[in-house]
């Protein structure tokens, strides 16, 4: 057997048949265009965090074992300097020691807001972990608990920003205006770096001090620029997204200006303390390997993306993003229209995994959410949204949300899976797949 017929044989192990598998590569041919362009985006971004690294000297003392107060911690403040140089930022915060996407947001944010000021966010409702932070939903803690205030102006029907909304909504108090670059799980379109820093322009141009911060969660390397080339003074995201290559065990990044980072940093660990302190206890190797990774390991979710939205728009299911449209972030939206539909495409995404592969996802009644959910993720770090990943609420109009895939080849199995699930369940016909 020559290579492509082994290909099909394991395939065939694997449980994928003869039509889900043609009528994929099929479409995989078609759209060799797209990872042309894909592939393209992540040789530049390859590059780019190459010469941060070479530009910083990265050097094998980097990746040793700091711990207690991290005063000298070298491998640290060089992984710093690396990501400001790859966001083109004066620095950057990029620790262990943030939690979570959510984590690096809310010090970003209450770093740099004080009693008094007003914040608005001018890309609609933020993701829904934000909603406490800034106290939309009452919580201990929240930032309108110290005072802070809210504004918020939504996207016009079309997903662009309302210009003159924003021009009204500034006033003498406003602080911060917060972009959130992803759609995240809304249905609104994501914006694109061009689109945001048109708006960090607008903004500036009504009064120079406001400070902007973008949600930068799921978009890094998805373009060859942040929206901190164009004017944004912080972006923020999460280690266990695109950055972090799927490497990093856990961990947070906030770049931007030398101001904001320091009062970011305050609030991470104490006033006059800062980012002095901080020990990154062993993970640096992971941190340098995984951003060193992310280009190609983005590259390899975003094609998975664009696959699905063919496969399925293809099939006669609505895709959002659909199967033409420029990307700009990785998460894909699939309207299956049933509640079985959404089950079995993320039994197939959990069967496809290198782990947990054996056990079968169900919906339950997660708290915080006002509908069972149901998540298909066999990730080698727990929750990691780079690693492929399905999730959807069981609520119309049934759409599964799919995202990551540390490999590309990994992503086309889980598709290929997820299909073959509807495949066996009836809900696709084999007669369609063609
Ligand atoms: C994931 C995400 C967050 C929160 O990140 P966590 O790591 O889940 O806390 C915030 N905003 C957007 C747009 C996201 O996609």
């Amino acid at each position: 057997m020559n290579i492509k017929e082994k290909t099909d044989s394991i395939y065939k192990d694997l449980n994928i048949s003869n039509e889900v598998l043609s009528f994929c590569n099929g479409i995989i041919n078609d759209i060799q265009p797209r990872f042309t362009h894909i592939d393209n985006i992540a040789e530049y971004n390859q590059m780019k965090v190459i010469k941060a690294m070479q530009k910083n000297k990265v050097s094998e003392m980097h990746f040793e074992q700091a711990c207690g107060y991290g005063y000298t911690d070298v491998g640290r403040d060089t992984l710093e300097a690396v990501y400001a140089d790859v966001f083109h930022t004066e620095d950057a915060l990029v620790r262990p020691q943030i939690t979570c996407g959510t984590h690096a947001l809310t010090i970003a944010l209450s770093g740099n807001l004080r009693p008094g000021d007003e914040m608005i966010y001018i890309s609609g409702k933020p993701y829904d972990t934000l909603e406490e932070v800034i106290g939309i939903r009452p919580s201990a803690g929240s930032l309108a608990e110290y005072g802070v205030a809210y504004g918020q102006v939504n996207l016009k029907e079309d997903g662009s920003f309302d210009y003159e909304g924003i021009k009204k909504a500034i006033s003498d108090k406003t602080k911060l205006v917060a972009i959130q670059r992803s759609k995240g799980y809304a249905t609104r379109p994501t914006l694109s770096v061009a689109q945001i820093g048109e708006a960090v322009r607008f903004v500036k141009s009504i009064r120079n001090g406001i400070i902007v911060m973008v949600d930068n969660c799921y978009g890094e390397f998805v373009d060859i620029i942040e929206p901190s080339d164009l004017g944004a003074d912080m972006v923020a995201g999460s280690l266990i997204k695109n950055p972090g290559g799927g490497l990093a065990p856990i961990g947070g990044y906030i770049a931007g200006t030398k101001k904001c980072v320091e009062n970011a940093a305050y609030r991470l660990t104490t006033p006059g303390l800062g980012k002095e302190v901080g020990a990154s206890l062993g993970v640096n190797k992971s941190f340098f390997q995984g951003l060193f990774l992310a280009p190609t390991v983005t590259a390899g979710a975003l094609k998975g993306a664009v696959f699905a939205a063919n496969v399925y728009e293809r099939l006669g299911f609505k895709v959002v993003p659909d199967s033409k449209e420029e990307r700009h972030d990785i998460i894909q939206a699939v309207e299956l229209g049933t509640p079985l539909g959404v089950i079995e495409f993320c039994k197939g995404i959990q069967a496809a995994a290198p782990v947990d592969s054996h056990v079968e996802p169900e919906p339950w009644a997660m708290p915080g959410y006002d509908s069972d959910v149901i998540m298909a993720a066999g990730a080698f770090v727990s929750g990691a949204s780079i690693e492929l990943s399905a999730d959807a609420p069981i609520r119309p109009p049934y759409a599964v949300y799919f995202q990551g895939g540390l490999t590309w080849y990994h992503a086309k199995l889980g598709i290929m899976k997820s299909l073959q699930k509807l495949v066996d369940a009836g809900i696709v016909k084999t007669g369609n797949l063609c």
